[in-house]
């Protein structure tokens, strides 16, 4: 009975072994999937410009196509687009791997959104759109509070967000900047900080065309864009940029969208009691 007894317990030890190391190829394989599909995107997304430019400059160079101005006009920007990705890419690595140092400065909160109305909204309106904001400050010590930014960083997201309102809705459209402090629900923080005292939370309201409900949980993947943006430049690196700095910065980020009803993209930043202006 003894022996019995200790070959049940090698057993179930041989077994919780056996189900770690499967879980531990798993996760191995999961990871050599995303590096294979990373790596194939990244060579996918910059082989298309390139091959035009190679393709442009055969041309010019055989003597088919004129070397003028507007045939160079369109090698330039293919090469900015490049420069750009790299960029993008480089950022992000920084962002996700690497230790990104953001540069913190305290700001009010009223002073943080009349800022970026006032940065934003002529632009908007500019380019032919409608454009609203909303300040709402509900308790009176909303305004005492002070948020700790990287306003560079700050305005990378807020870039994004807008390009992709204004890229994705149809001129004419209406373009809305909200800015609320709600009292905090009291949870901790990812990596276990401490509950912040309030959530300052932006969202950036558009009216355009909305996106499926089968991609919204995607768009804040590396690379991805919905089928119906194909048409449109970019890489599908903007909004991954954006959470890893709204993650940076204690906050997070995420859509709400219908096909049809137009999209609103928000973040948060987490108000700390220690930070009262
Ligand atoms: P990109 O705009 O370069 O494709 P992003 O990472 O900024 O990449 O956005 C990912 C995808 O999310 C876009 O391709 C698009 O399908 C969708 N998207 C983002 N913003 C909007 C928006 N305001 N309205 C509709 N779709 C959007």
């Amino acid at each position: 009975a003894r022996i019995f007894k200790i070959s049940d317990i090698q057993g179930r030890l041989l077994k919780e072994r056996e189900s770690e190391i499967n879980e531990a190829n798993a996760t191995l394989h999961r990871l050599e999937q995303s590096r294979r599909q990373l790596v194939s995107d990244i060579s996918h997304e910059l082989g298309t410009p390139m091959t035009a430019i190679q393709g442009y400059l055969r041309a010019m160079l055989d003597g088919i196509v004129a070397p003028d101005q507007e045939n160079l006009t369109m090698i330039y920007e293919k090469v900015l687009l490049v420069n750009q990705l790299v960029e993008d890419l480089f950022d992000l690595s920084k962002l996700e791997f690497g230790q990104p140092s953001f540069d913190l400065k305290s700001v009010k909160p009223h002073l943080f959104a009349s800022d970026l109305i006032r940065k934003y909204g002529a632009d908007i309106r500019r380019r032919g759109y409608r454009f609203e904001s909303t300040l709402d400050l509900p308790f009176p010590e909303a305004d005492e509070f002070v948020l700790s930014v990287d306003m560079m960083r700050i305005e990378q997201v807020m870039n994004n967000l807008i390009a992709n309102a204004l890229k994705y809705t149809p001129p004419g459209g209406t373009i809305r900047l909200c800015f609320c402090c709600e009292r905090s629900d009291g949870k901790a923080l990812p990596g276990g900080q401490a509950p912040p005292t309030a959530v300052f939370t932006v969202s950036v309201v558009d009216d355009g065309p909305g996106i499926d409900e089968a991609a919204l949980p995607h768009v804040f993947d590396r690379f991805y864009r919905a089928e119906r943006s194909r048409s449109t430049e970019g890489a599908g690196l903007g909004l991954a940029i954006a959470r890893q700095i709204v993650i940076g910065h204690g906050g997070r980020i995420g859509v709400e969208s219908q096909p049809g009803k137009g999209s609103t993209f928000y973040f948060t930043l987490p108000i700390m009691a220690t930070c009262y202006g």
